[in-house]
């Protein structure tokens, strides 16, 4: 049964061993039942799931999902952290702790371990100062994942979902689209977490694309050219992807523009996955 899940057995931890905040891992505690059992919905999380959890914190969303999954695997940076883990989570035979860096942790090697490689489902309640780095390096290194359901800063949750056009589009919103298709399921208040964030939050799922919607020769390719145009947003694509030093020349560009039929002075902003597609295929070739 979970424990943790209200601001009374919270403290009551946290008293315990003396803890203390640290701000530089971005702790803040979640301590709303209703907020834990929406993520854990939403992520779909079921008995024959084995699920990675970012870290768990005091373990208070740990509970909830080793109530529900075949395994939990749970990275945790802090190591002040690691003893209250093995206190709250001393009746579950069935969550595996690691003191470690989520970004330094090879997590192709623990999918193999504790599920054979098949794909796992990541939950977590994100510190929001590596949220990119997190996703994107679940994403790039192909670890095998069905989805990831995660609390993050409610404008970046927002920069996911928007298309071509709107001022939140940009590298970020592309890159997720390419990889999943992402749902907010929840927005969260500050009033649900310990200490409280002064930022709004949301709660995302982002579903793993079994294959990519759109065709692509060379999606590094495709990225370089995507990561250019939004480096220099301001300029028109001939100018932030010729100034890139990615060894394409103006004119090239401005030959595939005129091919898929788009104005000269068009900038990278208005431009959808499709036809950053088209482009790097038409570049690439
Ligand atoms: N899951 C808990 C909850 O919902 O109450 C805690 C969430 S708190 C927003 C983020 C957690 O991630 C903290 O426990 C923090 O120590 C941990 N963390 C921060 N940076 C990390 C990293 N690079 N690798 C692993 N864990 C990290």
């Amino acid at each position: 049964m979970p424990t943790l899940d209200s601001i009374k057995g919270t403290v009551e931890i946290l008293d315990k061993y003396r803890f203390n905040f640290q701000k530089r891992f971005g702790q803040n505690f979640l301590i709303d039942a209703h907020i834990l059992d929406k993520i854990v919905t939403g992520a779909d999380v079921n008995e024959n799931d084995c699920v990675l959890e970012i870290g768990p914190g005091i373990g208070t969303m740990t509970q909830y999902l080793a109530e529900r999954a075949r395994h939990v695997i749970a990275v945790e940076i802090d190591k002040a952290l690691i003893p209250i883990l093995g206190d709250t989570l001393s009746s579950y035979d069935n969550v595996t702790v690691i003191n470690d860096d989520i970004l330094k942790v090879d997590i192709n090697a623990l999918v193999k371990e504790y599920n054979d490689s098949k794909p796992i489902k990541v939950v977590a309640n994100l510190p929001y100062y590596i949220t990119t780095p997190i996703i994107m390096g679940l994403f790039e290194a192909d670890v095998p994942i069905d989805s990831i359901t995660i609390m993050i800063q409610k404008e970046v949750a927002d920069r996911m979902q928007v298309g071509p056009g709107t001022k939140d589009y940009g590298a970020l919103s592309l890159a997720v689209q390419f990889y999943s298709k992402p749902e907010v399921i929840a927005y969260v208040s500050p009033d649900c977490f310990i200490p409280k964030p002064n930022v709004g939050s949301a709660v995302i799922r982002l579903k793993r694309y079994a294959k990519a919607p759109v065709d692509v020769n060379n999606k590094d390719f495709m990225f370089k050219l995507v990561r250019a145009a939004f480096n220099q947003r301001r300029k028109t694509l001939v100018n932030s992807i010729g100034n890139a030093g990615i060894g394409i020349s103006k004119e090239k560009i401005l030959e595939a523009l005129n091919q898929m039929e788009l104005n000269e002075s068009i900038r990278g902003e208005k431009l959808s996955l499709e036809e950053f597609a088209r482009l790097s295929n038409i570049l690439e070739g």
